[in-house]
């Protein structure tokens, strides 16, 4: 596997291989098994993959968050060398934010509503990165888990308005065997906390009411941001012992 740091080389690298297709994947790293199956149906679906890893300082609406934000670099570089991944792209925050983030990209209405409301700036800094790294790449196809429902909502219309020349793929939540959706936020978790959380899986996936679901999720007590129906899912975002959760499932 090659390791990138330098926008420069990897602009070298990436006119090399014009014949092949690529396939990307963007992180901030501590990689699961979710990035993985990612990177896994990349490999499948492309000659050449990619994947990123960049803690994003500007979708981050909570300066502690960021700072604790887990970082395994040595550990990820030899998951991602053991799934023959091609590249991995390290960019440094210096030369992806040389305008020192004065240009941006937003969306005024999807992005107003559940984690946008709850999270003010995330999806700003989120697209603008977003956008940065898809340029650079110039990927065929780009993967997002549909873990992050909106986040995928909102590539796929920034793509289209842009008329960005990458196929946004959308992939499965991939979870633990007690429902839980693998996050990266999960190892703040102890293993019991993890086992209490796999609760708000079960509870989305019932058949309970929104209103019945939200009772039980404060009666085991999580803290609700908000549960909804939308877009023909049930999105959630609660807190467990300080920890933020989110996660979505199909409306049956
Ligand atoms: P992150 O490193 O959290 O920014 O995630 C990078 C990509 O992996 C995003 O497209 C996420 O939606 C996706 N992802 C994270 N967790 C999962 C999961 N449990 N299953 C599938 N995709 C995931």
């Amino acid at each position: 596997m090659n390791i990138v740091t330098q926008i420069k080389a990897w602009q070298t690298i990436r006119k090399q291989f014009n014949t092949h297709s690529l396939g990307f994947i963007p992180t901030m790293g501590c990689l699961h098994e979710g990035h993985l199956s990612l990177v896994d149906r990349a490999k499948r679906e492309n000659d050449r993959v990619v994947v990123s890893i960049f803690v994003n300082p500007t979708q981050f609406n909570q300066e502690q968050d960021f700072l604790s934000y887990p970082n395994t670099l040595e550990q990820d570089t030899q998951l991602l060398i053991e799934r023959h991944v091609d590249y991995l792209f390290l960019p440094q925050a210096s030369e992806l934010y040389s305008d020192h983030y004065s240009i941006k990209i937003s969306e005024e209405t999807l992005s107003a509503e559940l984690e946008g409301a709850h999270r003010p700036g995330h999806f700003t800094g989120m697209l603008t990165v977003v956008l940065k790294l898809l340029n650079l790449i110039q990927a065929h196809r780009a993967y997002f888990g549909e873990k992050d429902y909106q986040q995928l909502l909102l590539v796929k219309k920034m793509v289209e308005a842009l008329f960005i020349p990458t196929d946004i793929m959308a992939c499965d939540t991939c979870r633990a065997k007690n429902g839980l959706a693998l996050s990266s936020r999960n190892t703040r978790l102890s293993p019991e906390q993890q086992q209490h959380a796999a609760h708000l899986f079960r509870l989305l996936n019932s058949e309970l009411d929104i209103n019945t679901l939200q009772a039980q999720l404060l009666e085991l007590g999580f803290k609700i941001d908000y549960v909804e129906e939308k877009w023909q899912r049930r999105l959630a975002a609660v807190w467990l012992d300080g920890v933020r959760l989110i996660d979505n499932t199909k409306i049956r």
